[in-house]
């Protein structure tokens, strides 16, 4: 045929085709990430050693011999446990490490590093890391302890490690963080512009304390500075009239983590959760209220994803969605010393499908890529694929999201 007109694709049509073949890269890269979890990588911890930060070699995860912090070649984030067994292998080559499959090289990947701040010591002689961390998305998240009370009562959740986690001296030299060096990291983080968001959780307390220490927090860094940016996780008020003195103490976001939608499931795996703070539909109640308080879209739950039914998972992320809240989710990874070690994540195509259907939910919604990463810490695992679908990407490349500086 002639070369006419006709067969010159109009560029407009030309970049749509190319953007959507980039978001199919992305895609494929998100289920790669997905894969690896599922099936665990092969390498030679020495080789792999230096390109790691210190801190991230040491943290749980890496105890049971798995990698964190992978920036995949397209920059999705990812994980995976170490496996002999697996089509995927890291090798070091010409100074970099590189990702394969059965069938060759798929590219280059690179490990988080800590932002310098956290090797700074603090007044009292204490590192940074060991009261907060500094998120690539340039916030800071502190645990103000290292441990839940709920285990001597013997009704901590069956798949949290924080008391397995709290036996690590290393890792948890500071048991309780006083507000005032909480404030005093949080300062340190801001002069270095990486305090955008502000993310506060820990070990269950009872109710009266928690929200004490919260307040407490928030006034100690208001004494440096009129606001911040940030999220409270908290658990659900006895009595809700409690949830402004959080927004007054300068929270914009607050989120109560449910971790399993189905209510039978949640009474099940998270006894103190329904014991302590009035049960599944107190818990769902308050961020209802919450809402109200907080607006929507800046009230946010967790849930685990693979520790109930796909389509009950869906359901609480589409009823929380109606009601405002957003619903972020996490995949299961089952840690040592939990009741749930040896239990087994679902399939990567399982949290696919959570992913794709979840953030669809979020989408039509009308929720926000900022709403996604205010909440609690698992964001990059439905936030990337909200940006990817949302087209916030250059090339085929997803840059680092990064919360929007503070005056
Ligand atoms: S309440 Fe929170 S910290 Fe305590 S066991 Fe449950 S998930 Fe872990």
């Amino acid at each position: 045929m002639a070369d006419t007109e006709q067969n010159i694709t109009p560029a407009s049509d030309r970049s749509v085709a190319e953007k959507e073949a980039a978001r199919q890269i992305l895609i494929s890269e998100v289920q790669l990430g997905l894969k690896l979890a599922q099936y665990g990588i092969n390498y030679n911890a020495g080789e792999i050693r230096p390109f790691q930060d210190g801190f991230e070699q040491a943290s749980a995860y890496n105890r049971q011999r798995g990698l964190t912090g992978i920036k995949l070649p397209h920059g999705v984030t990812a994980r995976g446990g170490y496996s002999r067994f697996t089509p995927y292998s890291l090798v070091v080559e010409d100074g970099k490490p590189v990702l394969y499959d059965e069938k060759g090289p798929i590219g280059v990947i690179s490990f988080h590093i800590a932002h310098p701040v956290t090797e700074e010591l603090l007044s009292s002689g204490e590192k940074f890391r060991h009261i907060a961390n500094v998120s690539n998305e340039g916030g800071v998240s502190v645990a103000y302890s290292s441990e839940c009370s709920l285990k001597d009562l013997g009704e901590d959740c069956w798949f949290c490690s924080i008391n397995e986690r709290a036996k690590d001296g290393d890792l948890n030299k500071v048991l309780i963080k006083s507000p005032k060096l909480v404030a005093e990291a949080y300062h340190r983080a801001r002069q270095a512009g990486v305090a955008n968001h502000f993310r506060i959780t820990g070990g269950f307390v009872p109710e009266r304390r928690e929200q004490e220490y919260y307040l407490d927090v928030a006034d100690a860094i208001r004494e440096k500075y009129s606001s911040f940016y940030g999220v409270g996780i908290i658990g659900a008020p006895a009595d809700f009239s409690v949830l402004p003195k959080y927004k007054e103490a300068g929270f914009d976001n607050i989120s109560h983590n449910l971790e399993v939608w189905d209510r039978n499931l949640f009474a099940a795996i998270c006894p103190g959760k329904e014991k302590r703070n009035g049960g599944w539909q107190h818990w769902v109640d308050s961020l209802e209220h919450s809402v109200g308080i907080f607006g929507k879209g800046n009230v946010h739950t967790n849930v685990v994803g693979g520790l109930a039914p796909l389509d009950s998972t869906l359901e609480g992320i589409e009823y929380l969605a109606s009601k405002g809240v957003v619903c972020h989710f996490s995949a299961f990874r089952p840690e040592k010393g939990t009741p749930l070690y040896g239990y087994r994540s679902p399939e990567a195509w399982w949290h696919w499908e959570l992913l794709d259907k979840g953030t669809d939910i979020y989408k039509r919604y009308g929720f926000t890529t900022l709403q996604m990463y205010s909440g609690p810490a698992s964001a990059p695992h439905h936030g990337q694929v909200f940006q990817i679908k949302n087209g916030e990407f250059e090339g085929d490349t997803l840059a680092q999201w990064k919360f929007p500086a503070l005056d």
